[in-house]
Protein backbone atom coordinates (compact mmCIF):
# COMPACT_ATOMS: atom_id res chain seq x y z
CA UNK A 1 0.00 0.00 0.00
CA UNK A 2 2.72 2.46 0.82
CA UNK A 3 4.82 1.83 -2.30
CA UNK A 4 1.45 2.29 -4.34
CA UNK A 5 0.88 5.82 -2.87
CA UNK A 6 4.63 6.66 -2.66
CA UNK A 7 4.64 6.07 -6.82
CA UNK A 8 1.24 7.84 -6.88
CA UNK A 9 3.01 10.93 -5.12
CA UNK A 10 5.54 11.71 -7.21
CA UNK A 11 4.02 10.09 -10.35
CA UNK A 12 5.59 12.13 -13.39
CA UNK A 13 3.81 13.44 -16.23
CA UNK A 14 4.72 11.26 -18.99
CA UNK A 15 3.71 8.31 -16.80
CA UNK A 16 0.40 9.76 -16.60
CA UNK A 17 -0.14 9.79 -20.39
CA UNK A 18 1.38 6.50 -20.87
CA UNK A 19 -2.13 5.31 -18.94
CA UNK A 20 -4.15 7.37 -20.60
CA UNK A 21 -3.15 6.33 -23.81
CA UNK A 22 -2.69 2.70 -22.74
CA UNK A 23 -6.15 2.65 -21.94
CA UNK A 24 -7.72 3.94 -25.08
CA UNK A 25 -5.43 1.44 -26.88
CA UNK A 26 -6.30 -1.27 -24.73
CA UNK A 27 -9.99 -0.58 -25.19
CA UNK A 28 -9.48 0.16 -28.58
CA UNK A 29 -8.26 -3.23 -29.45
CA UNK A 30 -10.96 -4.96 -27.49
CA UNK A 31 -13.86 -3.16 -29.46
CA UNK A 32 -12.48 -4.82 -32.59
CA UNK A 33 -12.06 -8.15 -30.86
CA UNK A 34 -15.65 -7.88 -29.23
CA UNK A 35 -17.63 -5.28 -29.91
CA UNK A 36 -21.27 -4.62 -28.28
CA UNK A 37 -22.70 -2.66 -31.34
CA UNK A 38 -21.22 -3.06 -34.76
CA UNK A 39 -21.38 0.57 -35.46
CA UNK A 40 -21.24 1.72 -39.44
CA UNK A 41 -18.65 4.07 -38.40
CA UNK A 42 -15.04 5.10 -39.24
CA UNK A 43 -13.52 4.47 -36.19
CA UNK A 44 -10.68 6.62 -36.74
CA UNK A 45 -12.74 9.91 -38.15
CA UNK A 46 -15.19 9.33 -35.10
CA UNK A 47 -12.26 9.21 -32.59
CA UNK A 48 -10.45 12.99 -33.65
CA UNK A 49 -13.21 15.44 -32.35
CA UNK A 50 -13.39 12.85 -28.77
CA UNK A 51 -9.19 13.04 -28.92
CA UNK A 52 -9.01 17.01 -29.71
CA UNK A 53 -10.94 17.14 -26.16
CA UNK A 54 -9.34 14.61 -24.66
CA UNK A 55 -6.51 16.77 -25.41
CA UNK A 56 -8.09 20.19 -24.39
CA UNK A 57 -8.72 18.86 -20.89
CA UNK A 58 -5.74 17.12 -20.19
CA UNK A 59 -4.22 21.10 -21.01
CA UNK A 60 -6.57 22.40 -19.24
CA UNK A 61 -5.94 19.42 -16.37
CA UNK A 62 -2.09 20.38 -16.41
CA UNK A 63 -2.19 24.08 -15.94
CA UNK A 64 -4.61 23.91 -13.28
CA UNK A 65 -2.88 20.60 -11.51
CA UNK A 66 -0.85 23.61 -9.58
CA UNK A 67 -4.66 25.08 -7.29
CA UNK A 68 -5.29 20.88 -6.46
CA UNK A 69 -1.68 20.24 -5.52
CA UNK A 70 -1.30 23.46 -3.54
CA UNK A 71 -4.96 22.11 -2.12
CA UNK A 72 -3.88 19.18 -1.17
CA UNK A 73 -0.98 20.44 0.69
CA UNK A 74 -1.96 23.04 2.41
CA UNK A 75 -4.86 19.97 4.02
CA UNK A 76 -1.90 17.86 4.84
CA UNK A 77 0.18 20.09 6.40
CA UNK A 78 -2.72 21.89 8.45
CA UNK A 79 -4.30 18.73 9.81
CA UNK A 80 -7.41 19.40 7.80
CA UNK A 81 -10.33 17.74 6.67
CA UNK A 82 -12.05 14.23 6.90
CA UNK A 83 -8.99 12.00 6.11
CA UNK A 84 -7.07 13.90 8.18
CA UNK A 85 -9.51 13.97 11.56
CA UNK A 86 -10.50 10.07 11.39
CA UNK A 87 -6.37 8.54 11.39
CA UNK A 88 -7.52 5.50 9.68
CA UNK A 89 -5.10 2.91 8.66
CA UNK A 90 -3.42 3.67 5.22
CA UNK A 91 -5.67 0.94 3.81
CA UNK A 92 -8.78 2.32 4.61
CA UNK A 93 -7.44 5.78 4.22
CA UNK A 94 -6.71 5.18 0.41
CA UNK A 95 -10.32 3.43 0.20
CA UNK A 96 -12.06 5.98 1.33
CA UNK A 97 -10.32 8.61 -0.07
CA UNK A 98 -10.82 7.25 -3.97
CA UNK A 99 -14.71 6.38 -3.12
CA UNK A 100 -15.28 9.88 -1.34
CA UNK A 101 -13.32 11.95 -4.17
CA UNK A 102 -15.35 9.54 -6.70
CA UNK A 103 -18.15 11.14 -5.51
CA UNK A 104 -17.28 14.81 -5.71
CA UNK A 105 -15.37 14.89 -8.69
CA UNK A 106 -17.50 12.25 -10.52
CA UNK A 107 -20.77 12.02 -9.04
CA UNK A 108 -21.99 15.11 -7.92
CA UNK A 109 -19.82 17.00 -10.42
CA UNK A 110 -21.72 15.22 -13.09
CA UNK A 111 -25.40 15.20 -11.65
CA UNK A 112 -25.10 19.12 -11.16
CA UNK A 113 -24.40 19.52 -15.12
CA UNK A 114 -27.06 17.52 -15.56
CA UNK A 115 -29.41 19.28 -13.33
CA UNK A 116 -28.21 23.43 -13.92
CA UNK A 117 -28.77 24.20 -17.46
CA UNK A 118 -26.23 26.55 -17.69
CA UNK A 119 -23.93 23.98 -16.97
CA UNK A 120 -25.63 21.28 -18.87
CA UNK A 121 -24.41 22.99 -21.59
CA UNK A 122 -21.08 22.05 -21.82
CA UNK A 123 -21.79 18.76 -20.66
CA UNK A 124 -24.37 18.37 -23.51
CA UNK A 125 -21.33 17.74 -26.24
CA UNK A 126 -20.56 14.77 -24.08
CA UNK A 127 -23.81 13.50 -24.73
CA UNK A 128 -24.19 14.40 -28.73
CA UNK A 129 -21.53 11.73 -29.55
CA UNK A 130 -23.61 9.17 -31.41
CA UNK A 131 -21.22 6.71 -31.32
CA UNK A 132 -20.34 5.50 -27.61
CA UNK A 133 -17.07 4.33 -27.42
CA UNK A 134 -13.87 4.63 -25.26
CA UNK A 135 -12.93 7.32 -27.37
CA UNK A 136 -15.88 8.97 -25.64
CA UNK A 137 -14.39 8.83 -22.24
CA UNK A 138 -12.84 12.09 -21.90
CA UNK A 139 -15.15 14.51 -25.07
CA UNK A 140 -15.40 17.17 -22.57
CA UNK A 141 -15.90 21.18 -23.39
CA UNK A 142 -12.61 22.93 -21.91
CA UNK A 143 -15.78 24.64 -19.41
CA UNK A 144 -16.88 21.10 -18.69
CA UNK A 145 -13.38 20.10 -17.63
CA UNK A 146 -12.84 23.62 -15.38
CA UNK A 147 -16.34 22.74 -13.48
CA UNK A 148 -14.84 18.84 -13.09
CA UNK A 149 -11.24 20.53 -11.59
CA UNK A 150 -13.79 22.68 -9.40
CA UNK A 151 -15.33 19.53 -7.90
CA UNK A 152 -12.27 17.39 -7.58
CA UNK A 153 -10.46 20.47 -5.75
CA UNK A 154 -13.36 21.06 -3.47
CA UNK A 155 -13.22 16.96 -2.53
CA UNK A 156 -9.67 17.55 -2.27
CA UNK A 157 -10.48 20.24 0.67
CA UNK A 158 -13.16 18.81 1.96
CA UNK A 159 -11.42 14.97 2.52
CA UNK A 160 -7.69 16.41 3.03
CA UNK A 161 -6.64 13.96 0.45
CA UNK A 162 -2.75 13.63 -0.07
CA UNK A 163 -1.71 14.18 -3.62
CA UNK A 164 -0.90 10.10 -3.62
CA UNK A 165 -4.54 9.46 -3.18
CA UNK A 166 -5.90 12.09 -5.43
CA UNK A 167 -3.18 11.15 -8.61
CA UNK A 168 -4.24 7.59 -7.84
CA UNK A 169 -7.99 8.59 -7.89
CA UNK A 170 -7.42 10.71 -11.32
CA UNK A 171 -5.62 7.70 -12.90
CA UNK A 172 -7.89 4.88 -11.75
CA UNK A 173 -10.89 8.01 -13.30
CA UNK A 174 -9.64 7.76 -16.48
CA UNK A 175 -9.40 4.37 -16.48
CA UNK A 176 -12.64 3.69 -15.74
CA UNK A 177 -14.22 6.24 -17.72
CA UNK A 178 -12.21 4.34 -20.98
CA UNK A 179 -13.53 0.68 -19.70
CA UNK A 180 -17.29 2.16 -18.99
CA UNK A 181 -17.38 3.87 -22.32
CA UNK A 182 -15.80 1.47 -24.34
CA UNK A 183 -18.03 -0.30 -26.60
CA UNK A 184 -17.76 -3.99 -25.79
CA UNK A 185 -19.90 -6.46 -24.63
CA UNK A 186 -19.07 -8.65 -21.41
CA UNK A 187 -20.87 -11.84 -20.56
CA UNK A 188 -24.17 -10.66 -19.36
CA UNK A 189 -24.29 -12.07 -16.14
CA UNK A 190 -20.57 -10.95 -15.73
CA UNK A 191 -21.55 -7.34 -16.65
CA UNK A 192 -24.44 -7.71 -13.47
CA UNK A 193 -22.50 -8.67 -11.04
CA UNK A 194 -19.41 -6.26 -11.02
CA UNK A 195 -22.36 -3.70 -11.48
CA UNK A 196 -22.98 -4.26 -8.00
CA UNK A 197 -19.87 -2.38 -6.94
CA UNK A 198 -18.12 -0.60 -9.98
CA UNK A 199 -19.64 1.25 -13.12
CA UNK A 200 -20.03 -1.49 -15.61
CA UNK A 201 -19.99 -0.84 -19.85
CA UNK A 202 -23.44 -1.68 -19.95
CA UNK A 203 -24.53 0.22 -16.75
CA UNK A 204 -23.11 3.24 -18.23
CA UNK A 205 -24.57 3.19 -21.72
CA UNK A 206 -27.94 3.27 -20.12
CA UNK A 207 -27.01 7.06 -19.51
CA UNK A 208 -25.95 7.55 -22.94
CA UNK A 209 -29.97 6.96 -24.25
CA UNK A 210 -30.99 9.37 -26.05
CA UNK A 211 -34.53 10.30 -24.01
CA UNK A 212 -34.95 11.33 -20.59
CA UNK A 213 -35.47 9.68 -17.94
CA UNK A 214 -32.42 7.62 -18.77
CA UNK A 215 -30.08 10.53 -19.57
CA UNK A 216 -30.53 11.36 -15.89
CA UNK A 217 -29.70 7.80 -14.25
CA UNK A 218 -26.18 6.59 -13.56
CA UNK A 219 -23.88 9.29 -13.64
CA UNK A 220 -21.21 6.90 -11.75
CA UNK A 221 -17.82 6.89 -13.05
CA UNK A 222 -16.00 4.27 -10.79
CA UNK A 223 -18.10 3.02 -8.06
CA UNK A 224 -22.02 1.91 -8.65
CA UNK A 225 -22.80 2.71 -4.70
CA UNK A 226 -23.23 6.32 -5.40
CA UNK A 227 -26.51 5.69 -7.70
CA UNK A 228 -27.52 2.94 -5.98
CA UNK A 229 -27.52 4.89 -2.72
CA UNK A 230 -29.57 7.84 -4.28
CA UNK A 231 -32.03 5.82 -6.57
CA UNK A 232 -30.57 7.09 -9.98
CA UNK A 233 -29.41 3.41 -10.77
CA UNK A 234 -31.64 2.26 -13.74
CA UNK A 235 -31.01 -0.60 -16.40
CA UNK A 236 -32.42 -0.81 -20.39
CA UNK A 237 -31.82 -3.88 -22.24
CA UNK A 238 -28.61 -2.94 -24.73
CA UNK A 239 -30.82 -3.20 -28.08
CA UNK A 240 -33.55 -0.57 -26.83
CA UNK A 241 -30.31 2.02 -26.72
CA UNK A 242 -29.80 4.89 -29.01
CA UNK A 243 -26.94 7.19 -28.50
CA UNK A 244 -27.26 10.69 -28.46
CA UNK A 245 -29.68 13.89 -27.25
CA UNK A 246 -33.05 14.15 -28.48
CA UNK A 247 -33.24 17.60 -29.28
CA UNK A 248 -29.50 17.08 -31.25
CA UNK A 249 -30.03 14.70 -34.15
CA UNK A 250 -27.83 16.57 -36.44
CA UNK A 251 -24.79 13.30 -36.74
CA UNK A 252 -22.73 15.61 -38.46
CA UNK A 253 -23.04 18.22 -36.32
CA UNK A 254 -22.46 17.03 -33.55
CA UNK A 255 -18.80 15.92 -34.40
CA UNK A 256 -17.89 18.69 -35.61
CA UNK A 257 -15.73 20.33 -33.40
CA UNK A 258 -16.16 23.91 -33.99
CA UNK A 259 -19.77 23.68 -33.62
CA UNK A 260 -19.37 21.84 -30.34
CA UNK A 261 -17.34 24.42 -29.13
CA UNK A 262 -20.01 26.80 -29.37
CA UNK A 263 -22.92 24.78 -28.42
CA UNK A 264 -23.14 26.03 -25.07
CA UNK A 265 -23.74 29.45 -26.06
CA UNK A 266 -26.25 28.86 -28.16
CA UNK A 267 -29.68 28.39 -26.72
CA UNK A 268 -31.21 26.06 -24.94
CA UNK A 269 -32.77 23.14 -26.60
CA UNK A 270 -35.68 21.23 -24.30
CA UNK A 271 -35.75 17.71 -24.65
CA UNK A 272 -38.07 16.36 -26.98
CA UNK A 273 -38.88 13.05 -26.06
CA UNK A 274 -38.87 12.28 -29.99
CA UNK A 275 -37.32 9.56 -32.10
CA UNK A 276 -34.45 10.16 -34.64
CA UNK A 277 -32.27 8.06 -37.21
ZN1 LIG B 1 -24.03 12.93 -18.40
Amino acid sequence: MEVIIDYFSTIPSSHRSLILVSGITFFWLLEYANPLFKFKYKKFKHAWPNIFFTLTTIVINFFLAFILLKTSDWTVESKFGLLQWLEFPLWATIVLGVLLLDFTGAYLAHWVQHKIKPLWMFHLIHHTDNHVDTTTANRHHPGESVIRFIFTTLGVFILGAPVGIVMLYQSLSVVFSQFNHANIELPKKLDDIISWVIVSPDMHKVHHHYVLPYTDTNYGNIFSIWDRLFGTFAKIRNEEITYGVDSYPDVDSNAHIVKLLKLPFKGYRPPTGGKFD
